[in-house]
């Protein structure tokens, strides 16, 4: 049976996120600031619509904060954590294995559902469950790769009369898509490679889709390679292999084996820290910000039911895992509550940034763990170089360390869905 994937991806998430909670901005535009209330991270539609740039210092749209009253929030990660637990628990009561990507996109497995829904029906549902019990919007790519499962979803963000919802399983439309999209916006690609890519007069996913392998592979990379075989509907890229995702890193798993013990979470997510951050270097990125959860099976309805997340700023963004890690343990020992059988646990690392323009404050300041960042740099490398080359893995032991620090957060919507004392008011 030829695999099918569904990306499900929620519109605007941050945005949506606060808007939800707050009926009367149904109409009006929204920014998310990153960490210290710096740059646009998140616009609404009605934001994007203004003209608002993703990236853009706030500072520099003063005037259209004014003019267009647009609603400025600071990142609420605690509430985003939350709601993202709540869209991935969903999705997982519809689709027999569910893959999440980053804190607002999931990939579902559908193979062999056609037996009993059409794919596109199937995609509706997922769309309308998720509005009814989360309230949030989403849209859904399905493809029988993942790499076509990203083009479809892009698809049908970006062409309204599509409902959200796109079946690309049929490769003429495949085709007639592809000839539409530029080769940058392929899972993937991005723009220094997709300048590459054109220099050799491939412009469109679909040039990719029929350039000749060998040459891909021999003047790109094998990764390359099988991204256009991806785009010609065969499936061969594994999970791992998963280009890392541009505004979080996630890494989480369901347990084989229900666990209770506080020192079996540790390990499970030391292991699932040194993961995400392997991939951070593997991308170049550094995180300011982490979020840990655990959760026991909400479909073992027999048995008490606990599910937190719980998210910490990091003091200067880093791609060090001895920070990262001693920061995880930190959140995890907050979040754990003895008497429960945990059933999944997971990692995201998000406000990533790459190194430019980071470098000088990073090698002049030492931070608050004293770690030379050149040595980290060192270190990190090594470590990385022994886990590809080898089974066995270095990882990082468990150690205590300090918590949060005072940020700037001057638009912090409350913590709507953890807190009782901040449940949102109903008139
Ligand atoms: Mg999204």
């Amino acid at each position: 049976m030829t695999s099918v994937f569904a990306l499900v991806d929620c519109n605007n998430f941050y945005a949506s996120c606060e808007k939800l909670f707050r009926p009367d901005l149904r109409h009006t535009p929204v920014v998310v600031l990153s960490n210290n209330d710096g740059c646009v991270v998140a616009r609404s539609k009605e934001a994007k619509t203004l003209g608002i740039k993703m990236g853009v210092p706030v500072h520099h749209i003063q005037s259209d904060i004014r003019r267009h009253k647009i609603q400025v929030f600071s990142s609420n990660y605690t509430l985003y954590g939350d709601m993202s637990r709540r869209v991935m628990v969903t999705l997982e009561s519809l689709a027999p294995r569910v893959d999440v990507y980053s804190i607002d996109e999931a990939f579902l497995d559908l193979t062999g559902i056609d037996r009993v829904v059409s794919f596109e029906e199937f995609g509706c549902q997922v769309k309308n469950t998720i509005f009814r019990s989360v309230g949030l919007p989403v849209c859904v790519g399905i493809a029988p790769t993942r790499t076509l499962a990203k083009l479809a979803n892009y698809s049908a963000k970006h062409y309204p009369a599509t409902g959200g919802v796109v079946d690309l399983t049929d490769t003429a439309r495949q085709r007639r898509l592809m000839a539409r999209v530029p080769v940058e916006e392929v899972w993937g690609v991005g723009r220094k490679l997709s300048a590459r890519l054109q220099a050799m007069g491939i412009e469109t996913a679909l040039d990719l889709a029929d350039a000749d392998p060998a040459t891909v592979r021999k003047r790109f990379s094998v990764v390359l390679e099988r991204t256009a075989r991806e785009l010609r509907g065969i499936a061969c890229l594994a999970w791992e292999d998963a280009p890392p995702a541009k505004k979080q890193i996630m890494c989480s798993r369901s347990f084989g084996q229900p666990i209770q013990a506080l020192s079996d979470l540790e390990e499970a997510v030391s292991h699932y820290t040194a993961r995400a951050t392997e991939k951070l270097r593997k991308g170049q990125l550094y995180a300011g910000e982490l979020m840990v959860f655990i959760r026991t099976n909400p479909f073992r309805a027999s048995v008490p039911q606990y599910s937190r997340s719980a998210s910490v700023s990091l003091v200067s963004p880093t791609q060090d895992s001895r920070v990262i890690t001693r920061q995880a343990m930190t959140l995890l020992r907050s979040l754990y509550r003895y008497g429960f059988d945990y059933a999944k646990a997971g990692v995201m690392l998000s406000e990533l940034v790459d190194g430019t323009g980071l470098q000088s404050d990073l090698f002049e300041a030492p931070g608050e763990h004293n770690y030379s960042a050149e040595r980290a740099a060192r270190l990190m490398a090594v470590m990385d170089d022994i886990n590809r080359k080898s089974r066995a893995t270095v990882t990082m032991a468990r150690e205590a360390g300090p918590g949060a620090y005072a940020m700037r957060r001057k638009h912090l919507s409350p913590a709507y869905t953890t807190s009782w004392k901040q449940l949102p008011d109903v008139y």
